[in-house]
């Protein structure tokens, strides 16, 4: 290495799953909804005026902010908007994680928690999930620096029940908890509501997958008035224009088209549902799931193989070569005609396996 390399900041990045582009793909590996966004999205988007684009954006995304207070019944205060709940998850590893105590998250969970903290070198440490992808509350009683997960749990799609995830914010008031809802829409209960009894709760969520936009970049959190101050602080800090022009229109318009929200919720809920059964006759096992995807091992067939084969036949799921979930598919839930085309192949494939 050369001498100027001695003072660089050196991370070990978060991978994120591929993007092919294939006209006849079925693309199950990132969780992205098979549905478009909002009619009212589509038609911003076409009336929508290049001039604007001469101005900086809205420093403060009032616009956007009001939008999503009034949908949630809260003051825009309590609310903070930025690139992607990605860019707001790392604002609050900055702002809130800062005590020389470990922070705490599962060893199984997002795999950009370790990668946030060992970038902003935070210590951490990460309570084993049960043998059942639980996440044990009891892990989180002890003295920490701060707490992360998200719930319904990524890759393992497992809710905590509402009551546990109250008890883990009682439980550490002098710390930061963090509730991270990027999948929340699919069924899960919402923590919101404890952000006025609980003034070291943050939800965060997004439009990435419930609300079709994880091309735009939308992400939010959501507090107490000061916690949201100091996020704000960090973010005017680092770049005051996080949230384009055009995110800010397109936001707004799918917050306001609550019909259709819910239309293509229920159809990717009942896909999902669909999906488990035909899984489990497959010989498949899983932990039940409220996100959009389903995380399961076979019986037989070895994940890594599995995957390959799905691959080679233009159908994309996410597969972790890592620790105790190895041998685990994470497949997310496409239109019905989209599953339909993956249980058949799997239906095919796995015949060999029956043989025995
Ligand atoms: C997808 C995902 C995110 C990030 O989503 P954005 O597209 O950045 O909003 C955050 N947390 C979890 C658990 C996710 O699965």
């Amino acid at each position: 290495m050369k001498k100027w390399e001695d003072n660089i900041r050196k991370v070990v990045p978060y991978v994120p799953g591929e993007q092919p582009n294939e006209p006849e793909m079925i693309k199950l590996n990132t969780n992205e909804n098979p549905y478009p966004p909002a009619p009212g999205v589509q038609r911003a988007l076409e009336t929508m005026d290049a001039g604007c684009l001469r101005l900086y954006p809205d420093p403060g995304a009032h616009d956007l902010t009001a939008e999503l207070a009034r949908y949630y019944g809260l003051s825009e205060d309590q609310v903070f908007v930025g690139v992607g709940s990605d860019d707001v998850l790392a604002m609050c590893f900055l702002t809130f994680f800062n005590s020389s105590n470990p922070i705490l998250f599962p060893d199984i969970t997002y795999s950009f928690y370790d990668v946030w903290a060992d970038l902003f070198r935070i210590p951490y440490q990460r309570p084993m999930l049960d043998e059942r992808f639980h996440i044990r509350k009891e892990d989180y009683f002890r003295e920490n620096g701060g707490i992360i997960f998200p719930n319904p749990n990524a890759p393992t799609g497992v809710e905590m029940p509402l009551e546990e995830v109250e008890e883990i914010v009682r439980r550490n008031k002098d710390v930061v908890v963090i509730v991270d809802e990027a999948y929340i829409d699919f069924g899960a209960a919402s923590a919101l509501p404890l952000i006025k009894r609980y003034e070291n709760l943050i939800v965060v969520q997004t439009f990435s997958k419930s609300r079709s936009m994880a091309g735009m970049r939308i992400g939010y959190a959501m507090g107490n008035p000061v916690l949201i101050k100091y996020l704000n602080d960090v973010k005017y800090s680092f770049n005051s224009y996080t949230m384009d022009q055009t995110a800010l229109l397109l936001g707004q318009e799918a917050v306001k088209d609550e019909g259709y929200f819910r239309e293509t919720l229920g159809r990717i809920i009942e896909t999902r549902e669909w999906t488990k059964e035909e899984l489990r006759r497959l010989g498949f096992r899983f932990e039940d799931s409220k996100a959009n995807f389903i995380f399961a091992s076979h019986e037989s067939c070895p994940a890594e193989e599995l995957f390959g084969a799905l691959r080679a036949a233009h159908i994309y799921v996410r597969y972790f070569m890592a620790p105790r979930i190895n041998n685990h598919l994470r497949i997310s839930i496409g239109t019905q005609q989209e599953m339909e085309t993956l249980i058949r192949f799997l239906q095919k494939y796995l015949k060999k396996y029956e043989e025995k």
